[in-house]
Order: structure tokens, then C-alpha cells, then sequence
């Protein structure tokens, strides 16, 4: 069969590349995204995927705690965030946390806690600092990923104290990983819609590159589908490349789809169309072809995209399911499809593929295969 058939000359010489590990430069990406051949993408990408991980796909026992809803950020894309003396505000003290992670650790032997938040003004590091500790002493087997670029700066301008010194306090206290969270597209011209109020992309980068600098490693994200273009999601990639090269910090990228429900954005002119899962599959098709060798790990994105979505992305490029996320909060507010899973219906969905499935830690290593 041709294949001019199905990709042109220039989409076959890109992947044709990728399999000789030539990554793609800017303009390829351009180019794939705009192509209408997601499946040979796909198959591309999954093909570099499996010859890194075999047939074998990962996943974490965790809960998200979302530790406050307050928040003076205001961001145009949330619907979970409430002002400062809201009635519906909340913020869980320490006692809580402990007694929520109690019984997850009872119930599900959770290893990861993913712990995210608002802006709250009225929290100081202590705040932090005491949870943190009361994690590590009382759970050592549970993995603290936790907090974003964004609240780490809230900290720090709540201390008049720098980035880097909250960091490194967090660091002691038993914070072992940071969230790629509040990334959003790494270009100003998008964060000034959606996000005016919160920290720049350069900003961003910066704690991140601090974050590891002193030994915390960090996820990676992207919320693409509102206002960016082809060219944003392009150069937000390459910015997280550029940052790699530099730290090799960020353990795993992960692209979420933006759920309009509930926020400022739904209804306006900004945002006018679903996007649906072609473009998770190109999203995640094109993370392994990007960052293939150099961020190990692409994450399945199922809380916004569903399990039924995610279990296709592990055939286009992702290596990892993520978490059971138990608890979540943050993306439960747009109503969006599925906020909750629990181990089985993981391990299910990617024995279904014919994969092997193990459960892993914060940091990725193997625990067991399941
Ligand atoms: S996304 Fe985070 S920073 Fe922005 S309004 Fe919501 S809680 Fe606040």
C-alpha cells in the first residue's frame, strides 16, 4: 500500500526521524499538529514508547488533597476557587488532613499524597511546614508531591522571603516533589486571558528550575484547548525541553484538556469548541515524540478525558495511567466525566490492552505488578 496514502512527504521524513531519534524541530511540531493523521502519529509514538517500556504501563495509589479553596488568583479557567470570607471557603487544618490520610492509607495503601490548593493569603509556611512533617513522620512510605510554581510564590510573598528559601524549608519538612500545576500554556499573551493574576511563564520556569536545583524534582504540564494557538502549545513544549536540558527535573509531562464548566471562560468568545479526544491523542502522541529520552514518563490524563480516553492514550504514547486521585476537588467542579477511580478500574483498562500493570511510587519505582 502507498503511503503518500496517508501522510505526505514531509509528515513521513518527521516521524521517519523520530524512529532514528532525530527529535522533531519547531516547525515539524507545527506541522503534526496540524496534520490529520493522528493514528500514524500514534503508532509512531507508540512504537518509541513501547521500545523504552515494553508492554507495560504504571499507575499510583494516591489521593488529591485540595487543602483550601481560597484563593485570590481569580483565574478565568476554575470553578473551584472562592474569595476570601466566601461562605463556601474552606481550608482543612492539620487534624483533618491527618484523619483523611488515616484512612487512605487503611483503605487503599496509598503511596503518593498530591496535595494543591488556592492562593490562600492567610497561610503562612508554618502551615506547610507542619503538615508536611506530620506526613513524613507518621506515613514514611507516602511520597509528598505537592504544590504548584504559583503557590510556592504565594508562600513566599506571604514571607517576604524568596522562592528558593521556601523551598528549601519545604524540602525538610518532607515535601518531595513538586506539581507541574498552574503552567497552563507558557506564554504570556495566554496567561494575561486566562490567568492575569498569576505568575509568568518566565516566573514559572524560574521556581522550577529552583525546585530542582536543590534536589526536588517536578512534574510538567500543559492545559491547552482555550485561547492559545498551534504556535502557544509549540513553544510551550520547548520551553519545558529547554528547561530539561538544563535540571533534568521533571520526572513526567502531562497534557490536560481545559473543562470550560463552571468558569469565567465558558460562554465567552474565548473559548467556542470542545476538544475532543483527537487532540488528546495528538497531545500525547506528540509529549513522546518531544520528550522521548529526555522526561520519562507521559501520563494517560484521564481525570479530564475520562478512562475510556486514557486507556487509548496508552497507545499513543503514554507510559503511565497516573493516580487514583481519590479526593479530588480542583476538576470536579466543571462536572467533568470522572473524578474518581480506584485501582481496579485501572489495572482492568490496561490489562484489556494486553499490558502488564504495576503499581508504582511518587517517584516512579516499581512497588509490585498488580
Ligand atoms: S486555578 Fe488555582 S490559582 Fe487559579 S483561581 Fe483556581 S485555585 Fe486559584
Amino acid at each position: 500500500m502507498n503511503q503518500k496514502m496517508f501522510v505526505d512527504d514531509v509528515e513521513k521524513d518527521i516521524l521517519e526521524n523520530v524512529l532514528l531519534d532525530i527529535k522533531p524541530s519547531f516547525n515539524d511540531c507545527i506541522k503534526l499538529i496540524e496534520s490529520e493523521n493522528t493514528q500514524i502519529i500514534g503508532m509512531v509514538a507508540n512504537y518509541i514508547s513501547k521500545r523504552r517500556f515494553g508492554n507495560k504501563a504504571s499507575y499510583v495509589n494516591n489521593i488529591i488533597l485540595n487543602y483550601t479553596n481560597v484563593c485570590i488568583t481569580d483565574c478565568k479557567f476554575c470553578a473551584f476557587y472562592r474569595s476570601p470570607g466566601h461562605q463556601d471557603s474552606y481550608t482543612l487544618n492539620i487534624d483533618q488532613i491527618k484523619s483523611r490520610i488515616t484512612e487512605s492509607w487503611n483503605m487503599f495503601k496509598i503511596r503518593q499524597v498530591l496535595i494543591q490548593g488556592g492562593h490562600n493569603p492567610n497561610l503562612g509556611i508554618e502551615y506547610y511546614e507542619n503538615i508536611f512533617k506530620m506526613i513524613h513522620d507518621k506515613f514514611p512510605s507516602i511520597g509528598i508531591h505537592g504544590l504548584s510554581p504559583s503557590e510556592i510564590d504565594m508562600i513566599s510573598r506571604v514571607e517576604r522571603s524568596s522562592a528558593k528559601e521556601i523551598l528549601s524549608r519545604l524540602k525538610k519538612s518532607g515535601l518531595q516533589s513538586l506539581t507541574g500545576a498552574g503552567a497552563e500554556i507558557l506564554m504570556d499573551d495566554v496567561k494575561n486571558i486566562i490567568s492575569p493574576k498569576k505568575i509568568s511563564s518566565d516566573d514559572w520556569l524560574r521556581i522550577m528550575f529552583e525546585a530542582h536545583s536543590i534536589g526536588i524534582p517536578s512534574s510538567a504540564t500543559m492545559m491547552y484547548g482555550h485561547v492559545e494557538s498551534i504556535y502557544d502549545i509549540v513553544k510551550h513544549f520547548f520551553k519545558i525541553v529547554e528547561l530539561q536540558h538544563k535540571t533534568h527535573g521533571f520526572m513526567a509531562f502531562i497534557p490536560w484538556s481545559f473543562e470550560s464548566n463552571n468558569t469565567i471562560l465558558q460562554g465567552k468568545d474565548h473559548v467556542k469548541t470542545f476538544i475532543g479526544g483527537i487532540s488528546l491523542l495528538k497531545m500525547i502522541s506528540l509529549s513522546r515524540l518531544i520528550f522521548d529520552g529526555l522526561i520519562n514518563h507521559i501520563q494517560s490524563s484521564w481525570l479530564t478525558n475520562g478512562i475510556n480516553m486514557a486507556q487509548l492514550a496508552l497507545l499513543y504514547g503514554a507510559d503511565d495511567f497516573g493516580g487514583t486521585l481519590i479526593g479530588e476537588e480542583v476538576v470536579s467542579c466543571t462536572g467533568a466525566r470522572s473524578t474518581e477511580l480506584t485501582s481496579d478500574k485501572i489495572v482492568n483498562s490496561i490489562h484489556q490492552l494486553g499490558y502488564n500493570v504495576f503499581e508504582r511510587d511518587n517517584l516512579y519505582n516499581f512497588i509490585k505488578y498488580c
